[in-house]
């Protein structure tokens, strides 16, 4: 079957073909079903921020590797023991690409997402079938299209964003990166009652999508000083959230300087690995009493993710679709920022 694999590690971004990073249309074998999996028809899979990283090789892996995490598809087989969801061939569903063995001691703590075993069955998704174990397969409603539900994934990602914030009703947030998950996570947090809800992002497209999904102010980074201008818009207080969806160090250093006293701060991005910044404890921690912390991925979140996921505003994210064969254009026009989601068709569905 057609899978969308790394060839050559490196950046996409590589003016030198020499060194560039590529990726390339594989001919792999069919993953094979264990009792408790279901195989899945891949209807579409949506290229993730994180995914041109993957090309760069952070997590160090041997090429060809096969890619993508966030897609949707129609269930064709069912392992005999895979019975405790209820799944059967012909569903449409989608899910998280990761699976948590249940039992090891994170699993066991209420930390999933540190499973020591979590990455022994991340079978790739920009293919024509997919293997996942039934516990980590969930239906779509009935009123969630396959090209929508292939944002299952990164709507988890809001949800997980959410329970970390703890929103109470009224409190400003700001939000740096105007990305897919900035976006979600902006919709997330007006659905959650901030009275006060402003993106920073510099490219003009991405704020007027963040009016028209609930901000009552953006900033613009290259045009102002977004400090100078967040503490404005806060009359001198900062916000009581700021999260940062931007993974940009430039635009991350400077948000503990937004943040009110007691507030809190959310790395909610994938960051360069060897970028240290730097950060006075005397004024943040001590003196503001600042909640700083990030997330991994989305542990406990898809259910409510699958639940909600009607009520956010996904149109813009659903307008660019390339075929499976046409992974390298998908590729560049997904790092040409042009639209907020690139999604790769690996089947047809007519009507979906
Ligand atoms: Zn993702
Ligand atoms: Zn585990």
């Amino acid at each position: 079957m057609k899978c969308i694999s790394v060839v050559k590690v490196g950046s996409l971004r590589d003016p030198n073909p020499e060194t560039r990073g590529q990726v390339d249309v594989l001919d792999i074998p069919e993953q094979e079903l264990g009792p408790e999996d279901v195989r899945i028809k891949v209807a579409y899979c949506a290229i993730c921020g994180s995914d041109p990283h993957l090309v760069e090789n952070i997590f160090g892996w041997e090429p060809p590797f096969g890619m993508g995490h966030e897609l949707s598809g129609v269930i064709v087989e069912v392992g005999e023991k895979a019975t405790k969801k209820g799944l059967k061939v012909g569903d449409r569903v989608a899910g998280n690409f990761l699976h948590f063995c249940g039992t090891c001691y994170y699993c066991q703590n209420g930390q999933q997402q540190f499973c020591t075993h979590a990455d022994e069955s991340n079978n790739p998704g920009m293919a024509e079938t997919v293997v996942w174990h039934e516990s980590q397969v969930y239906k779509l409603p009935d009123d969630v299209s396959l090209k929508t539900g292939c944002l299952l994934e990164p709507v988890s990602v809001a949800t997980r964003i959410s329970d970390k914030v703890d929103l109470k009703l009224g409190q400003r947030v700001a939000i740096c990166g105007g990305g897919p998950i900035g976006l979600l996570a902006l919709q997330a947090m007006h659905m959650g009652g901030a009275s006060q809800l402003t993106l920073i992002e510099p490219i003009a497209e991405r704020r007027e999508l963040a009016k028209k999904y609930g901000a009552t102010d953006v900033i613009d980074p290259i045009a102002e000083d977004t400090v100078t201008a967040g503490l404005e818009l806060t009359n001198g207080m900062g916000y009581d959230v700021v999260i940062d969806c931007s993974g940009s160090p430039r635009a991350a250093y400077p948000l503990p300087q937004l943040c009110s006293r007691g507030g809190k701060l959310i790395y909610a991005a994938m960051y360069p690995n060897d970028w240290e910044m730097p950060l006075n404890l005397y004024k943040y921690c001590y003196y503001n009493e600042l909640t700083i912390t990030g997330l991994y991925v989305s542990p406990y979140a898809f259910p409510r993710a699958a639940q909600i996921m009607k009520h956010f505003d996904l149109e813009a994210f659903t307008q660019k679709v390339f075929d499976i064969d046409d992974a390298k254009a998908a590729f560049e026009c997904q790092i040409s920022g042009k639209y907020p989601k690139v999604l790769i068709r690996c089947n047809e569905f007519p009507g979906e």
